[in-house]
């Protein structure tokens, strides 16, 4: 049977490691939307989409290729890996120029529906799965057996992505903007800091990773 888990927050929650680690503990696929929004800017930043002047960027243009995109991804938590055109680029998504670029394609609608649509797709594909990102819980699955928003203080937010950055070998300097500079800009279409109703919220500040992971189960199985 269907058992869709839906996980939504902003960055630097602990959110894709606790999903990760909720699929893996009840045996489900998993999905990260953000990697879905990174993949996609990265094909249009191969493909000389201007991102320096952002403001110029045609949606119609982005729209375009994203229909095209050969994105390819293995929704298996112990393996969450994705490739354009059979080039993996799990690693590649998460480069500083990626995350400065995101936005501007996360902050359209016409581009939303599409990767929404996309995300669908693959949930049907793999109906048994806990997707994570900043709308499931609204619209990509606003119908899943579980709803959570997982959020944490803005300063315990950027502590845990200064940290992740320095643990992957990434430039930490910019983590201010990273976390709070891109949470702004990203919540220009959705709101990730308030739960709808029905979904419920876990305060994550003064809790452990294993400790969240507990306190994620329980609603879970409530
Ligand atoms: O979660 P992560 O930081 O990897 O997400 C990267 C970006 O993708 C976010 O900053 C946001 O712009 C976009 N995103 C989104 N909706 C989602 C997931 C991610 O707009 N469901």
């Amino acid at each position: 049977p269907r058992l869709v888990i839906a996980i939504d927050g902003p960055s630097g929650t602990g959110k894709s490691t606790i999903a990760r680690w909720i699929a893996q503990e009840l045996g489900l696929s998993y999905l990260d939307t953000g990697a879905n929004y990174r993949a996609a800017t990265l094909w249009c930043m191969k493909n000389g989409l201007d991102f320096d002047n952002p403001d110029a960027v045609d949606t119609q243009q982005i729209t375009e290729l994203i229909r095209t995109m050969p994105l390819a991804q293995d929704l298996n938590p112990n393996n969450f890996t994705l490739a354009l055109d059979g080039e993996d680029i799990t690693e590649a998504i998460r480069s500083d120029e990626v995350t400065a670029h995101v936005s501007v394609l996360s902050t359209r609608a016409q581009v939303r529906e599409h990767l929404v649509q996309l995300q669908r797709q693959a949930i049907d594909a793999r109906p048994r799965i806990v997707v994570e990102g900043r709308d499931i819980t609204t619209v990509v699955a606003p119908d899943a057996d579980a709803r959570i928003l997982l959020t944490a203080s803005p300063e315990v937010r950027m502590a845990r992505r200064g940290q992740q950055l320095r643990e992957t070998d990434q430039n930490p300097s910019n983590v201010q903007n990273d976390v709070i500079g891109r949470d702004q800009k990203d919540s220009a279409l959705v709101d990730f800091m308030s739960p709808a109703d029905g979904v419920a919220e876990i305060d994550s500040t003064e809790l452990s990773l294993e400790d969240t992971v507990t306190v994620v189960l329980a609603e879970i199985q409530r």
